[in-house]
């Protein structure tokens, strides 16, 4: 190792920021040498707000989470629109794109993930170099967002090809703000392959009524396009053509792995680290976030027994990025014990659609039928109100919450979603829950989980605890709480329940 020792980062997304920020106090003492190669014209922002920026909610400025000037400034080098064409493990050093090099004690990847690019007629189908046609774009980053942009201020006709999460979101955001937006999907309904029958059909009614086209149970096979090769319509395996200015490819998106494939080094679904994050089989390099799939090569390790494929959420890059930092500080003040393990927060997934409006979360096993004759006590309790668009499906085994799904409740959806998480027995009032999002339930009716370890914000992995001992130390708003522990700087879909801790605390009204 040299000494000061060189880290380099390839890729500036949000996982690398979150590395760099808490690494940032061995950068100005001298102890290490820091280079970040970022393949994007901006510095890192919050991805999860790129839909926002597309329907012009917020500014790229507003999302931005690194300052390039200000590392430069601490003596960090930041090369900014420069992708890593290769790496070099028998010299240590990376190759760029421009034909430079720079050589590193350690190397950190936290080159994300790309979107996937459908098999359509007119599409580039090379995965790794996607050239997309004008007015086709995959919403994953800023140039994608201001694509977007362009087609909601006039009002354009929005096509969003895929019927989960990310796609309804930008769907019902753009047509929030004035544009037409059509929804085309391979299912009876969006989300349906995590959603059951009644809660599809509550939410598909939701979205219509929001002003969402569906096209539903589609398969499409490829573009039209106008003489100058711009996206004019989809193309439908039945010959129908759904017309647009614009085609959102909403098709989910694949760890970008072919980097440290390229050196050999091993891969799954993403590059495959053990439980120092550290590359299997290549000690000076590391891999952090939507490209790391954490997995050790131990066969009889509980914890990588399942599915250890990269969740493409940005909860567990940030816990990642946390923990290589401080575990490199650590390593630098000689202070490291060697014997500290990453390993994966076991919090089930939790699907929820933050949108202005409409609110669903679905978790769990949701498809048990309410009617058959459950022998291992598993039992099933609904509610639906598909005029005022409301759903609720509660899956209990022996008391405890196996699977939900709530549509349009907002109140119940989170206080179930916690009583998933902790495992706790319902009430055997079931209907207590649904009355959480009554006319008569105030702005700031007790949960019931008031477990501190309960986690509140999942983008940040913050408890109900840090919340309320932040509140306790005087902070009053939203704003100050997630200045104080970070919580609500992810997706933003905590805000409401951390307003309510702080009310509960104050017993007012907290502001913005
Ligand atoms: C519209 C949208 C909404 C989302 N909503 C949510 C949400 O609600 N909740 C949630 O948890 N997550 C959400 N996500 C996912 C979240 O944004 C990702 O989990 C997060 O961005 C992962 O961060 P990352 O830094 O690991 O990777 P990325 O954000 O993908 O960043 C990786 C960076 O590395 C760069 N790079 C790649 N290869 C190279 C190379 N060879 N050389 C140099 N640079 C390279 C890329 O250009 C990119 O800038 C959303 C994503 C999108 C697009």
């Amino acid at each position: 190792m040299s000494f000061p020792e060189r880290v380099v980062v390839v890729g500036f997304g949000p996982v690398a920021a979150r590395f760099i920020d808490v690494l940032e106090p061995s950068v100005v003492s001298g102890a290490l040498q820091l280079t970040v190669i970022g393949s994007e014209a901006d510095a890192a922002y919050n991805r999860v707000l790129v839909a926002d920026v597309g329907v012009g909610r917020t500014s790229p400025s507003a999302i931005g989470l690194s300052d390039a000037d200000h590392l430069a400034s601490l003596g960090a080098e930041v090369l900014l629109g420069t992708g890593v064409r290769r790496i070099d493990r028998a010299r240590r050093q990376v190759l760029l794109e421009d034909g430079a090099v720079r050589p590193y004690d350690r190397l950190v990847l936290a080159t994300g993930a790309r979107p996937v690019i459908p098999y359509l007629a007119g599409l580039n189908p090379d995965p790794l170099h996607p050239t997309l046609p004008d007015g086709v774009t995959a919403l994953r980053d800023l140039a994608d967002a201001r694509v977007l942009r362009a087609v909601v201020e006039r009002r354009g006709d929005v096509v969003i090809l895929g019927g989960g999460i990310l796609g309804l979101e930008a769907a019902l955001a753009a047509a929030e703000e004035g544009a037409r937006v059509t929804v085309v999907h391979h299912g009876d309904y969006p989300l349906a392959r995590n959603i059951d029958d009644g809660g599809g059909l509550v939410l598909a009614s939701a979205l219509r009524s929001l002003g969402v086209r569906l096209v539903s149970g589609a398969k499409a096979v490829g573009l039209e396009q106008s003489g100058g090769g711009a996206f004019t319509g989809l193309r439908l395996d039945d010959g129908r053509l759904v017309s647009g200015d614009l085609l959102v490819l909403s098709c989910g998106v694949r760890p970008r792995v072919e980097l440290a494939e390229g050196a050999g080094l091993p891969v799954s679904s993403g590059i495959l680290v053990d439980h120092s994050l550290r590359a299997h089989h290549d000690e000076h390099i590391y891999a952090i976030g939507d490209c790391a799939e954490v997995r050790c090569a131990s066969p009889s390790c509980g914890n990588c027994s399942g599915n250890t494929a990269p969740s493409g959420l940005i909860g567990p890059g940030w816990k990642q990025a946390e923990w290589l930092a401080e575990s490199f500080a650590a390593d630098l003040a000689g202070a490291s014990s060697g014997a500290q393990r990453y390993v994966e927060a076991a919090l089930p997934p939790v699907l929820m659609l933050k949108a202005r409006g409409l609110d669903a979360v679905v978790a769990g096993e949701v498809s048990a039928d309410p009617w058959a004759a459950h022998e291992d006590g598993t039992a099933v309790a609904l509610w639906a109100d598909p005029q005022q668009g409301s759903y609720a499906k509660m899956v209990t085994r022996n008391g405890v919450l196996q699977g939900l799904v709530c549509v349009g409740m907002p109140r119940a959806g989170a206080e179930l979603v916690l009583l998933f998480e902790s495992g706790a027995v319902l009430p055997p009032d079931r209907s207590s829950l649904l009355r959480l999002d009554g006319a008569e339930a105030s702005a700031s009716s007790a949960s019931s989980v008031t477990d501190p370890a309960a986690v509140v914000c999942r983008c940040a992995g913050v408890s109900r605890g840090s919340i309320e001992q932040a509140a306790v130390v005087g902070c009053s708003s939203v704003a100050e709480v997630s200045a104080s522990t970070r919580a609500g700087t992810g997706c933003g879909g905590c805000h409401a329940d951390i307003r309510t801790i702080i009310e509960q605390h104050f017993q007012q009204p907290a502001s913005v």
